[in-house]
């Protein structure tokens, strides 16, 4: 039980059909004059909406993953010469990814209005990429001093995307349970935040428009990046960073394909944890009781079928000729707070076994 936890300072507001009114309390409660808002493409008819009341200084529409360095250096330059105090963010980890770049460098508040469920409004993470190389730190600047969740915003969220990105939150969950910091404060925000996921995310592919379920979404998301913001990377965000990285496979398709693997390599080392998650997943008392590692191997499996998730590395775009060279990048980087040895040859059993879809197998640990 002993601990010491970091909790990060932020206002979180979430209330389906207010960011704008939401919006507007907080930059006159931050002070904000010169206001910057970044959306990407798809989001910009959003953002329109949120920021219909406000004096806008700065619109920024050019929004690219894994926010490379040049993106980021004219975005820095722009906001600078527009003398930009405030920069607002409509969309998704990759578009709050922009904002946080921005306020690496430049003097501003960030405020956060998510329009997925990657996260990164809740953490003071930060990603960049120069020539295929993907660089992240952690700085308190870039953490959005507010983060407004609108359910009505995520409704436009294609049902594909909405399942990707879901799992890519669930997997903030299932990595904190053994990553570096892990702890039993952000164990409870992990089980919690997998709780409201896999409560959340059936209902919103039921029905695209339901917004209870798409607030349970972000909840759940929100949780779930504190605790991973808390817990840090484990060997499920170490191997999804390299892949994203080295061969440019999209971000939350990639998280939502890897997890049942990295489950079914470590949960029979974490019982306890593994039979709380598979609860939280809908497990039956009987089941964990049965066996908690397994229960929770399917728990997270039926969750996968139920919403059709992507099933293989093969088809987010992975060749079988890199797995290789995916083994060797990987290897060196799972962290050492794993709960079981990683050898070459575990790595490679589990990426094969990721990029064909065979079923996830419990590994049993001597
Ligand atoms: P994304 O931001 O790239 O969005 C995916 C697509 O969905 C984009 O085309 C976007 O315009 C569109 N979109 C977003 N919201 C929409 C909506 N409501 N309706 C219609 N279309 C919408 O993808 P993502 O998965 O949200 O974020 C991935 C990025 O975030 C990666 O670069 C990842 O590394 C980063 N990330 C960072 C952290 C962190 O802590 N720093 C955490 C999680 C993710």
């Amino acid at each position: 039980m002993p601990f010491t936890h970091d909790s990060l300072a932020q206002r979180v507001i979430l209330g389906s059909g207010q960011a704008s009114a939401a919006l507007a309390a907080e930059i006159e409660r931050l002070g904000g004059r010169r206001v910057m808002v970044i959306a990407g493409e798809h989001e910009a008819a959003l953002a329109d909406q949120v920021v219909a009341d406000q004096s806008v200084e700065l619109r920024w529409g050019e929004v690219r993953q894994h926010v490379p360095l040049e993106l980021a250096q004219r975005a820095r330059a722009a906001a600078t010469e527009a003398g930009i105090d405030l920069v607002v963010s409509v969309g998704g980890g990759s578009t709050t990814g922009l904002a946080k770049a921005v306020a690496m460098e430049v003097d501003v508040t960030i405020i956060a209005v998510p329009t997925t469920y990657a996260g990164s409004e809740a953490t003071n993470v930060w990603g960049l990429t120069e020539d295929g190389t993907k660089t992240t730190g952690a700085d308190p600047r870039v953490l959005p001093t507010t983060v407004i969740y609108d359910a009505g915003l995520t409704t436009s969220l294609p049902v594909d995307l909405t399942v990707a990105s879901g799992l890519n939150g669930l997997a903030h969950c299932v990595d904190s349970l053994w990553a570096p910091r892990a702890d039993p404060i952000n164990l409870a925000m992990a089980l919690e935040g997998a709780r409201a996921l896999a409560l959340g995310l059936p209902a919103v592919v039921a029905d695209p428009q339901d917004l209870v379920g798409r607030e349970q979404c972000l909840y759940g998301a929100y949780l779930s990046a504190v605790a991973f913001a808390s817990a840090g990377s484990g060997m499920h965000h170490k191997i999804c960073h390299v892949l994203g990285g080295a061969y440019d496979l999209p971000h939350a398709p990639t998280h939502a394909v890897v997890l049942p693997y990295v489950l079914a390599h470590n949960a029979a080392a974490v019982p306890t944890e593994a039979g709380r998650l598979a609860l939280a997943l809908g497990a039956t008392p009987t089941q964990v009781e049965a066996d908690p590692a397994q229960a929770a191997v399917d728990a997270l499996e039926e969750l996968r079928v139920a919403l059709d998730a992507p099933r293989r590395l093969a088809e987010v775009g992975l060749a079988e000729g890199d797995l290789p060279d995916a083994v060797q990048r990987s290897l060196p980087k799972i962290p050492e707070s794993n709960p079981v040895p990683v050898t070459e040859a575990s790595l490679t059993g589990l990426l094969r076994s990721a990029w064909a879809g065979d079923k996830p197998t419990l590994h049993r640990h001597p």
